[in-house]
């Protein structure tokens, strides 16, 4: 990532900033200096309160969350006691982690989501490390992810066969959904035949084929 800072700034007291940083913003083209994350960190700046880290990205980029809330449907929030930013969607409940080492963000999915759940209720339950999702310095990139992830999951939902399989990771999805769907309807003829079962005497001999 390249950061921002100023060539003025006190020897004491070097700090830098993200370039989208009102603070950034204060200091003078002229006196300007942009850099890598990397070496900023080498030369003993350190990061602005205001815009590091997870919470620095929401705080800078406020009007590209606001775009996105709106263009796709998409909840926003950041919970500060935790450092978790949570993405609720229509289908899916997600949340996002800063890994501090890599300064790159991991995405986490909940394992079950239904639309309409509580808040509350959705960022205490288990969620799964989304993995094939690479940790990523881009909260763009996991926001195209999600809408694309959701946006599969809708054509699954109405019939999986639909799904598009041009590229490797499409074909690697259609499989996936190809197998959960023959589960699920091994699941339903067995609950089938359990109800028979309950209702009839005698059907059972015949759920041994
Ligand atoms: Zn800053």
């Amino acid at each position: 990532m390249l950061v921002v800072a100023s060539r003025k700034c006190d020897k004491k007291n070097k700090i830098y900033h993200r370039c989208g940083c009102i603070y950034a913003r204060r200091i003078k083209p002229d006196n300007r200096k942009d850099m890598s994350v990397e070496v900023a960190e080498r030369k003993h700046y350190h990061a602005c309160k205001y815009c590091a880290g997870l919470r620095g990205d929401v705080n800078v980029h406020k009007g590209a969350f606001a775009t996105w809330s709106r263009k796709r449907n998409m909840q926003f929030n950041y919970h500060k006691p935790s450092d978790t930013l949570y993405i609720q969607t229509e289908v899916g409940f997600w949340k996002v982690f800063l890994k501090k080492e890599l300064g790159e963000y991991l995405l986490y999915h909940r394992n079950t989501y239904s639309a309409g759940m509580n808040f509350n209720e959705a960022i205490h339950g288990d969620f799964h490390r989304q993995s094939d999702v690479k940790a990523t310095e881009s909260m763009e990139k996991l926001v195209e992810y999600i809408t694309a992830h959701d946006r599969a999951k809708g054509i699954i939902m109405d019939d999986y066969r639909k799904l598009p399989k041009s590229t490797k990771q499409q074909k690697k999805y259609y499989k996936a959904a190809e197998r959960r769907d023959k589960k699920q309807a091994m699941r339903r003829l067995d609950s089938i035949f359990a109800s028979l079962e309950q209702s009839q005497a005698g059907m059972k001999r015949y759920s041994f084929c």
